[in-house]
């Protein structure tokens, strides 16, 4: 496993429309498995492919529930509305206001590529939309209510 460097806002990749997975190889296992290691060394909640410079469908989410590992995933059903505050390893500093849909289901093949579907609410529901934002080229800056600089007192 490998920590790999984070793409910050600005660069290109980041605005890019990520492609399908289409074959579960041994390449998606080892960038699973070198998100997860980036996710942990920056003790985020959430990676996207594409924050690690791969322009595919591929997220890893953990908000203290256990590692979940999406590919190709699809925003399926939703509920509500929530304001909560979000950051984002690729925009570093900054932390804003969003808001989400309260209660989300997302269908992603995991690893050995089976279909399985994930429920959430709260954090976890917040980490699945705005992951799935990554795979649009979306960042949480864009959709943020309000935006906060992090002073170095915090
Ligand atoms: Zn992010």
């Amino acid at each position: 496993m490998a920590v790999l460097s984070i793409k910050q806002a600005g660069e290109p990749v980041l605005r890019l429309k990520a492609e399908p997975v289409k074959k579960i190889d041994r390449t998606i296992h080892k960038l699973l498995d070198d998100m997860v290691a980036t996710m942990d060394a920056a003790e985020g909640v959430g990676l996207a492919a594409p924050q690690v410079g791969v322009s595919l469908r591929v997220v890893v989410i953990d908000v203290g529930d256990g590692l979940l590992e999406l590919i190709n995933p699809e925003l399926v059903h939703h509920e509500g509305a929530e304001r909560g505050q979000e950051g984002c390893l690729s925009v570093t500093g900054y932390y804003g206001e969003v808001e989400r849909y309260a209660r989300v289901r997302v269908e992603a093949l995991n690893r050995q590529g089976k279909r399985f579907q994930v429920t959430g609410e709260g954090l976890l529901a917040r980490a699945l939309q705005h992951e799935i934002d990554h795979l649009e080229g979306v960042l949480f800056t864009d959709k943020a209510i309000t935006l906060t600089k992090a002073t170095d007192k915090e």
